[in-house]
């Protein structure tokens, strides 16, 4: 949210208009209630965000107003990149699906974890453009909240809720001004034997794989009637985020698996300082931009890469297979209260100023490239 504000507050208050926080005035400042799934739901700890709290956007419906804060003419829906041309006056050219071209000085990939652009970057096969299976997968599903206050409470269902299981978790919040409950339950597989990463699946088959919960976790999954399941994926490593005038931004760049609720924030950190960047008075021709490139990779990469990394930690902290925490619910308390808070109190400006530093350091020397 302070990424967002700080980009402009046009694009906060686009969110504000649709986010949903917890249901309960006395959790305006919870991020998430972690709870014993194995039992009846007992509090493992109740994770504080101060000021903001919980706050969720549907993404969908978020990206499309989003759009229209944008002047016309400036972004075309529908539009499938499919390759990119670097040519020798050091332009690119972008040839969509349509057929259509567009020649441009500069090129940010914000395509998602299966990005073309990455794809491009370190070419097609290569071990760094694919990105790797998590070893777990979801069921997800969204349902009316009257529905899931009957089933859960309204406790249970108006606020964040995780459930943690042996092997499984549940995650539980409340979307689209409260009108709709967001289903997640997360299962460990070692391997994903499927070409795609989403797949229809049964509540026959999620009842199997959720054997031995406990009430408040069988409550949950019993409100899922056709779940579908998505494999969970990430880009847990990544040697370099630009090539030249090319770089790539937010999931394209390093999706993360969904524990820490973050993947999306870094997306949006990204853009704030990428967009300061460029628009710094001293990037004013193309081969300035390789600078501003060399600054963004430089203060970028390592906070979001961290955020992948040890967002795969949570998931096996809350399946109980953390390698420090185990089943041991006082170790998992512990690090759940600590574990958030480097990720949420960044001092943005900070984050600026160190990138234009960096920027204004290299634009003293040579290209990035030929410095290479
Ligand atoms: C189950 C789950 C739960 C999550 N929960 C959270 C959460 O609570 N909080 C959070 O911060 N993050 C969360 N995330 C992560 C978050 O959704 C992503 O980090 C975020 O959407 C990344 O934004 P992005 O714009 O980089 O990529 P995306 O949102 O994936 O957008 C990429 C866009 O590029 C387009 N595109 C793809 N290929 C092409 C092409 N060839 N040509 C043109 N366009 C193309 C796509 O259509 C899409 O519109 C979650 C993710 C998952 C899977």
């Amino acid at each position: 949210m302070a990424a967002m504000k700080n980009i402009s507050p046009a694009i906060h208050e686009v969110f504000a208009k649709r986010s949903s926080g917890q249901g309960w005035e006395s959790k305006k400042t919870t991020y998430m209630d972690y709870r014993n799934g194995l039992t009846n739901g007992e509090l493992i700890a109740s994770v504080v965000c101060a000021n903001t709290g919980q706050e969720s956007v549907h993404r969908t419906l978020f990206a499309k107003d989003l759009v229209t804060l944008l002047p016309d003419g400036t972004f075309h829906m529908g539009r499938k990149l499919t390759h990119i041309e670097n040519r020798e006056d050091g332009r690119y050219l972008l040839k969509f699906a349509d057929g259509i071209s567009v020649d441009t000085d500069v090129v940010v990939g914000a395509d998602g974890i299966k990005s073309r652009c990455r794809q491009i970057l370190f070419g097609k096969n290569s071990a760094e453009a694919c990105p790797k299976y998590a070893k777990e997968f979801a069921y997800r599903e969204m349902v009316p909240m009257e529905r899931a206050v009957a089933v859960l409470g309204d406790e249970f269902a108006r606020n964040s809720m995780v459930n943690i299981g042996l092997g499984c978790l549940t995650t539980t919040y409340p979307v689209e001004k409260g009108t709709l409950l967001n289903l997640v339950a997360c299962r460990s597989l070692e391997k994903w034997e499927h070409d795609e990463w989403v797949i229809p699946s049964s509540s026959e088959a999620l009842h199997r794989d959720f054997v031995g919960c406990g009430p408040v976790m069988q409550k949950v999954i019993s409100l899922m009637d056709k779940p579908l399941i998505w494999a969970l994926f990430d880009h847990p490593e990544c040697s370099i985020f630009y090539k030249g005038n090319f770089a790539l931004i937010g999931d394209a760049a390093h999706a993360s698996t969904p524990h820490q609720g973050a993947g999306c924030g870094q997306a949006l950190e990204d853009a704030l300082v990428m967009c300061n960047l460029l628009a710094d008075e001293s990037v004013v021709l193309p081969e300035h931009v390789e600078h501003a490139f060399t600054a963004y990779d430089a203060i970028r990469r390592p906070r979001a890469l961290k955020v992948v990394q040890t967002s795969r930690e949570n998931g096996e902290i809350c399946m109980m297979r953390g390698k420090s925490t185990g089943e041991d619910l006082d170790k998992i308390k512990a690090t759940l209260n600590e574990r958030f808070h480097w990720i949420w109190h960044e001092d943005l400006d900070q984050q600026v100023e160190s990138a234009k530093a960096k920027l204004h350091e290299s634009l003293k020397g040579p290209k990035p490239s030929a410095a290479k």
